[in-house]
This record gives structure tokens, C-alpha cells and sequence, in this order.
């Protein structure tokens, strides 16, 4: 299913980086605990690190910067994700620079459209401005992110010399409508589907049958989820906790019994 990500190991789930280094704006209160832990799910084998140009207003790149300080670059999978404001030529040959230069990394493995611009048409000029970036090698692979199936659809067709490689969208046991659409259209594309708010921002440890499962196989909710989303998708969890992180990290190495996972569906 990665495959369409790279030549790279691709770890099951990755780490999502959202509100760390600030919400809106930039907060660096929590820098230290937030950079630990980007690190210690790097050290457990997570290879996949999600960011933006606009969390914490740059910020949050910046402290992947710090977790990924030393480490092997190409043992490592950065995903980030350009405004659909900065898709114009020169704004997203900027937009990327800046990511890059606050990344320190050499090279975006995934660049991403944030989310679709008010007017469509501005996408084919943000695709194929990144597959220039391509070119020159700042990136790797090209995507979209909170695309529909016609808008995913209208990203396909406009570009030239890449392929869109990967759809981020919102999809966790209590978002499941991608479930009717757009996972179906992305598995016969080979476009992978990236789930963000995997966890539905925490509220699946309060899901029933996510619990139920829990208690019936000995994991936790957290863990039945996101071994559910795997089946489809690369989940990206986001946790500053390392408790919450070695739970995340118990949710790999094993499979969902079919009759649990038609439990799930069923809601
Ligand atoms: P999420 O991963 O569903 O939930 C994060 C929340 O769950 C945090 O408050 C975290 O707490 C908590 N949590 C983590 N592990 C837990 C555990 N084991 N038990 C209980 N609670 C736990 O939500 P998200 O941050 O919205 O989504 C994940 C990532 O997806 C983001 O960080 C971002 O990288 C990406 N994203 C992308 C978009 C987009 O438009 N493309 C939109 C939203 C998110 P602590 O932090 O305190 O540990």
C-alpha cells in the first residue's frame, strides 16, 4: 500500500506534529517535551514525521528540526504542506524554502496542498511548480491533502511529469465517511491515504466498541483504532505525552481478527 510513498521504509504509522509549537500562532512553552517526543517515537521505530508551513506559524517544523538533529536523513520521512494561499509559482518556491531552511533536512520526501484553494484552478499551477521542485530535488513526491474525489481527480490530471502519491484526509472509528468514497478511489489509484485526527483528537478512548474490543483482545482503545485505520491508511496520531506514545507504538506488530473489524464497521 506505502509502496507509492518511495523506495523508503515506511513505518505503519507516523507522528503528526499539529499544535505542537503553537496552535495559531507560535508557543514555545512546550518546545522541550514536544521535541522529546518526536524523538522517542523516532527512537521506536517511527519513520514518518507530519508538519505544516502553518503550525505555529513555522514553528513546528522548527522543532522537527531539533528532534531530527544527528539522526539519519534517509532513514527518515518528512511530510509537510504548503498553504493553498502559496500556490502561486514564486509564493510556493518560497513557501518551500522557508520549509526547508527551518526543517534543515535537505529535502521534503512528501509536499503536500494543505487544503484546496478557493479557486481549483490554482492547484495545477501549486502541482506543477512542486514538480519543478522535484526536478531540482527539494522534493520527493508530490500529494493533497482534504481533497474530494472530484478534486483529487482534478489534481491527477494536472500534472505532468509526477504523480499525486498521497491523499491526507480526516479519518478515524468516529470519521469514517471517507470509508463510501474517497479510500475506495485512492485504493484503485494507488494513491495512499494518509488519516489525520486518527484518534479524533483522543475521543476514541471513550468509544464503545473500540472499548469492547479493547477488553476482549488486551489492548487498549487507542491501539484498536488505529490498527483499524492501518488496514486502509497511514495514521499519523500526534501525542507530546511518551505515555500516550508507547501506547500509539502498541497499536503495530499485529491484526485485527476479521469479526473485530465487522464489529467496528458496524459502529
Ligand atoms: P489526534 O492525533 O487524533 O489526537 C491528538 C490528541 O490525542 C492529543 O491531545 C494527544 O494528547 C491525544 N492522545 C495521543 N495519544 C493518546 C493516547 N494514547 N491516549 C489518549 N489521548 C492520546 O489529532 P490531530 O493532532 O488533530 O491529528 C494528528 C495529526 O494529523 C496532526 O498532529 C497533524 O500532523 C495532522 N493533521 C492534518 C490536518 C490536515 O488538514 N491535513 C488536520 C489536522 C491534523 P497529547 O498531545 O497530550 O499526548
Amino acid at each position: 500500500m506505502v509502496e507509492a510513498l518511495g523506495k523508503k521504509r515506511i513505518s505503519p504509522i507516523g507522528v503528526g506534529t499539529w499544535k505542537m509549537g503553537g496552535k495559531d500562532g507560535m508557543d514555545r512553552t512546550h518546545d522541550a517535551d514536544d521535541v522529546k517526543a518526536i524523538g522517542y517515537a523516532l527512537d521506536h521505530g517511527i519513520s514518518v514525521i507530519d508538519t505544516a508551513e502553518t503550525y505555529g506559524n513555522g514553528h513546528s517544523e522548527e522543532l522537527v528540526a531539533k528532534a531530527i538533529k544527528g539522526r539519519d536523513r534517509e532513514s527518515l520521512y518528512i511530510i509537510t504542506k504548503v498553504l493553498p494561499t502559496h500556490l502561486g509559482h514564486d509564493q510556493l518556491m518560497k513557501s518551500a524554502k522557508h520549509s526547508l531552511d527551518r526543517m534543515g533536512c535537505g529535502y521534503i520526501d512528501l509536499y503536500l496542498i494543505h487544503w484546496t484553494p478557493p479557486k481549483l484552478e490554482m492547484v495545477k499551477e501549486g502541482l506543477q511548480t512542486m514538480e519543478e521542485l522535484v526536478k531540482q530535488g527539494a522534493v520527493r513526491s508530490i500529494g493533497v491533502s482534504n481533497f474530494n474525489v472530484q478534486e483529487t481527480l482534478f489534481a491527477m490530471e494536472a500534472t505532468r511529469s509526477e504523480k499525486i502519491v498521497a491523499n491526507q484526509i480526516e479519518y478515524s472509528l468516529l470519521a469514517r465517511d471517507p470509508e463510501s468514497d474517497v479510500i475506495p478511489f485512492c485504493e484503485k489509484n494507488g494513491i495512499v491515504v494518509i488519516s489525520y485526527t486518527p484518534l479524533a483528537d483522543g475521543k476514541v478512548t471513550t468509544y464503545g466498541p473500540a472499548r469492547d474490543i479493547a477488553r476482549s483482545t488486551g489492548r487498549t482503545p487507542v491501539q484498536v483504532a488505529l490498527n483499524y485505520l492501518m488496514r486502509r491508511s497511514l495514521p499519523i496520531p500526534k501525542a507530546s505525552r511518551i505515555d500516550h506514545l508507547k501506547e500509539i507504538l502498541g497499536s503495530v506488530g499485529w491484526t485485527l481478527e476479521p469479526e473485530d473489524v465487522k464489529r467496528l464497521q458496524a459502529g
